[in-house]
C-alpha cells in the first residue's frame, strides 16, 4: 500500500469526533472523494500534492451532503451486542444452548444443566462469565472435533498423531511436523461443510507440509469443493461472537 498518514481538518463540529473528517492521502487516487461509514466517520481522499485549501474548498462544497449521509449512518448503526446472549449457537455442530441467568451470592460459576441448557449463577455476570464461556467452547470443540478428526483420518487413510483446541485471532488451524492438528475453538460457530474443510486441510498438511499443486491435488480429491469453501473460512471471522476476545468493560 502506498497510502501515507492521515491528518485531520478542523471544518466540522468538533465537538463530535466522527464529524472531523479523516483525510487520507493516496498515491493512486486521480480525484478527491469523501466516504461516509458505518457509524458515521468521515474520510477524504485526496490525491498527492493536493493543497489543504483545495481540500477545505471540496468539504465546504459537499457539506450538506457529508452531513445527511452521517446522520443516516449514525441512525442506522446496530446496536451494541448484548452481553450475556440469550443463546449461543454452535452451527459447526448443529446445536443451540440457551443461556439463563440465575442471580445468587457467590462467584459466577456456568453450568449445562440440560441439553442444549446453559445456566450462570452467582454475582451478575461481568468479566468472569466470559472466559468461562469461552473455556466452555473450547470444551465443545474437544468433545465434538476430536471424534470427528478421527472419522476423517479413517475415511482419507491421513493419519494425525494429536489434537489441540487454541484460541487463535488469525488462523483457523496448523498442523506441526510432529502431526500435532491444532484448531481454532471458534471453528465452533462456522458451518458444517466449512470445518470439513478446515479438518481436511489439516490432515491433507500431515502429507504435505507446504500448499504445493500435491497438496491442493490431496485436498480436492476429497474435497472437490475446497475453493469456495476456503474462501468462506476467511470470511468465518464474521460469525464469531464478540465475546470470544472482547473482555468488554
Ligand atoms: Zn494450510
Amino acid at each position: 500500500m502506498s497510502d501515507v498518514a492521515t491528518t485531520q481538518i478542523s471544518l466540522f463540529d468538533a465537538r463530535d469526533a466522527t464529524s472531523v473528517p479523516t483525510v487520507r492521502h493516496s498515491r493512486r487516487a486521480r480525484r478527491l472523494s469523501v466516504r461516509v461509514f458505518p457509524g458515521g466517520r468521515v474520510e477524504v481522499v485526496v490525491p498527492p500534492r493536493t493543497p489543504e485549501r483545495t481540500v477545505r474548498e471540496f468539504l465546504e462544497l459537499h457539506q450538506d451532503w457529508i452531513e445527511a449521509r452521517r446522520q443516516h449512518a449514525q441512525r442506522d448503526r446496530p446496536p451494541p451486542p448484548a452481553f450475556p446472549p440469550a443463546a449461543i449457537e454452535l452451527p459447526a455442530f448443529c446445536e443451540s444452548w440457551s443461556l439463563r441467568a440465575v442471580p445468587g451470592p457467590g462467584r459466577v460459576r456456568l453450568a449445562q444443566v440440560a441439553a442444549g441448557e446453559l445456566e450462570h449463577r452467582g454475582e451478575p455476570a461481568g468479566r468472569a462469565l466470559r472466559p468461562m464461556l469461552r473455556a466452555w467452547v473450547r470444551a465443545r470443540c474437544v468433545a465434538q472435533l476430536g471424534p470427528w478428526l478421527d472419522a476423517l483420518a479413517r475415511e482419507t487413510g491421513l493419519c494425525y498423531a494429536r489434537m489441540a483446541i487454541r484460541r487463535q485471532r488469525t488462523r483457523w488451524g496448523s498442523c506441526s511436523t510432529r502431526g500435532t492438528i491444532s484448531l481454532n475453538a471458534s471453528l465452533a460457530f462456522q458451518r458444517p461443510a466449512v470445518v470439513r474443510y478446515l479438518l481436511l486441510h489439516e490432515l491433507a498438511h500431515t502429507r504435505h507440509m507446504n500448499h504445493a499443486a500435491g497438496f491442493w491435488r490431496l485436498v480436492a480429491q476429497h474435497e472437490p469443493g475446497w475453493r469456495s469453501l476456503d474462501r468462506e473460512l476467511t470470511g468465518g471471522w464474521r460469525h464469531v461472537p464478540h465475546w470470544m476476545f472482547d473482555d468488554g468493560d
